[in-house]
């Protein structure tokens, strides 16, 4: 079966119409809760230390409720990547977060709660880089660069020392 997040831009009939909006509710509610878990983790000194400006608790709510600086969305991302950050072409006091619906190991689809509030923790390491006075995550950890290699362990292990013990 195709996964409802994989329409892109064709028309679609009613049921897939169907699809995509229950798909679309899940996300939500998953976001929900990984939102918990993200802000339990905040709670911790010092996982809120690892983010310099603006309470990271502040900022990753209003994100996931699209209020203030930026919003979450769920899409079909080239398969690199989880999630990617960036700031907003047409609003750059704003970032958009895009979380990618593909299934497979380390994806959203294929995490439990508490792996999806260290996907959220990971990618405010970006927010933080883009709109406030950065954080101790490293921003460049994208592609195949020793240095973006050598990044994204340090990312790892900066949440699961400091903010929710264990790796995505
Ligand atoms: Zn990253």
């Amino acid at each position: 079966m195709q996964s409802p997040w994989s329409h892109g831009m064709k028309i679609l009939d009613r049921s897939d119409r169907a699809d995509v909006e229950d798909a679309r509710r899940i996300f939500r509610e998953d976001l929900e809760s990984a939102l918990s878990k993200a802000i339990k983790a905040l709670e911790k000194d010092d996982c809120r230390a690892l983010f310099h400006g603006a309470n990271p608790s502040e900022v990753l709510t209003n994100i996931v409720q699209g209020k203030k600086y930026g919003d979450i969305k769920a899409k079909m991302l080239k398969p690199e990547g989880a999630a990617q950050t960036g700031r907003k072409w047409w609003n750059p006091l704003e970032v958009r977060i895009d979380i990618s619906m593909r299934e497979g190991s380390g994806y959203w689809l294929n995490l439990d709660e508490e792996g999806r509030g260290f996907l959220l923790l990971h990618e405010l390491g970006h927010v933080f880089h883009r709109l406030f006075d950065g954080s101790d995550l490293k921003d460049n950890d994208t592609g195949d660069s020793a240095e973006a290699e050598e990044n994204r362990k340090i990312n790892d292990k900066l949440l699961s020392d400091n903010c929710i013990g264990r790796q995505l």
